[in-house]
């Protein structure tokens, strides 16, 4: 049976305003904790309701909803995994290398259940990023100085301050065309960005300091800041990709003099520019683990990321696996796209794409 249009926009409606409030709520909610250095709150209930996926899956086949409905179904999908007991059993354990097989097995398990042949192909859905391709293809032989080189003392900088961050991000915004009135910066123990209301309310939190790898980190969440300030709600893959792209001015010249006014611009997109091979290998090895994480979540995950880290030439060994693959699932294959998509970003805007038309270019 076919479910009647006009039915269909009608609980979505309503489905959208519930889910627009309690979203709200709870970014501003994860804002006021992320400021005080707190865990994240518990994500809305109603995303992980299966009657909201269903909804929400049926708005998305309605040509006049498709745009509207598409991300938060995305939404639904990761909250629907997170939801499942099995999987929220299997993250509450202590954090260990143990834990991670157990972890990626019940969201394999989870994603299975609703129709998925495993968690990282509900993951593409969700994320907006096929489970493969990448960025690879850009691998430096840094080497492990290069992270030396990115906070080099010597590279004169200003500090991350509030101000002169909403300054630059101001800048960036003319040239993308969008309202910056929405964007309010404060310093915090973290950096990451709160979208509250897309296109009105987006709040950026960074750590204030003056080497290369701060400003990098700050103008990533400044693509975060202006993606939201722009109202489009992307994908995760393509928000990432504008994030990389706000981040990769630093490895112009030409952008470094214009954002940020220091006497040796040159010196500063050369350390950037190291900073990014070495970011785009950390995705590469990052995404490419996690694939096979959930493809074979069994044996010695430990030695496996042993091995993978030590083929890409990193040093440190890491006690426990990173957070990510517990806080964020699925996410490194984002990442990795999101390197080759901030390309196609940059071609767009190099064109004179506002932000909005860049984004929709990307994300076809
Ligand atoms: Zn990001």
């Amino acid at each position: 049976m076919t479910a009647d249009p006009f039915a269909v926009e009608l609980a979505f409606e309503r489905l959208a305003a519930e889910l627009e409030t309690e979203t709200a709520e709870h970014v501003a909610g994860w804002w006021r904790q992320a400021r005080a250095g707190g865990p994240p709150p518990p994500s809305p209930a109603s995303l992980a309701r299966a009657s909201a996926r269903r909804l929400l899956d049926e708005a998305r086949q309605v040509p006049a909803l498709t745009a509207r409905a598409t991300p938060w179904w995305r939404a639904c999908l990761v909250a629907a995994v997170e939801a499942d007991p099995r999987v929220s059993s299997a993250r509450a354990q202590p954090w260990s290398w143990s834990a991670l097989g157990p972890l990626a097995a019940a969201r394999n398990r989870a994603a299975r259940a609703l129709g998925y042949d495993g968690f990282i192909a509900l993951a593409a859905d969700a994320n907006g990023a096929a489970a493969a391709g990448g960025a690879g293809r850009d691998v430096l032989d840094g080497g492990p100085d290069a992270l030396a080189a990115t906070s080099a003392a010597d590279i004169s900088l200003p500090a991350v301050t509030p101000g002169d961050l909403l300054a630059v991000a101001g800048r960036l915004a003319s040239r993308l065309r969008v309202d910056p009135a929405g964007l309010r910066v404060d310093l915090g123990p973290d950096h990451r960005t709160f979208v509250v209301t897309p296109g009105r309310d987006v709040r950026i939190l960074v750590s204030g300091d003056r080497t290369v790898s701060a400003w990098l980190r700050a103008l990533h969440e400044v693509g975060h800041g202006l993606a939201g300030a722009t109202g489009a709600r992307p994908s995760r893959a393509v928000d990432e990709a504008v994030a990389t792209w706000a981040s990769d001015r630093l490895t112009v010249a030409a952008d470094v003099r214009e954002l940020l006014s220091v006497p040796r611009p040159e010196a500063v997109a050369a350390a950037a520019l190291e900073a990014r091979h070495r970011r785009r290998r950390a995705a590469a090895v990052l995404a490419d683990f996690e694939l096979d994480l959930y493809r074979d979540s069994s044996g010695d995950l430990d030695a496996r990321w042993q091995a993978a880290t030590a083929a890409a030439g990193w040093t440190r060994a890491a006690a426990v696996p990173p957070p990510a693959f517990r806080d964020d699932p699925g996410a490194q294959p984002a990442y990795r796209a999101a390197e080759d998509l901030s390309g196609r970003l940059d071609a767009a805007i190099a064109a004179g794409a506002s932000l909005i038309d860049a984004i929709a270019a990307v994300s076809a």
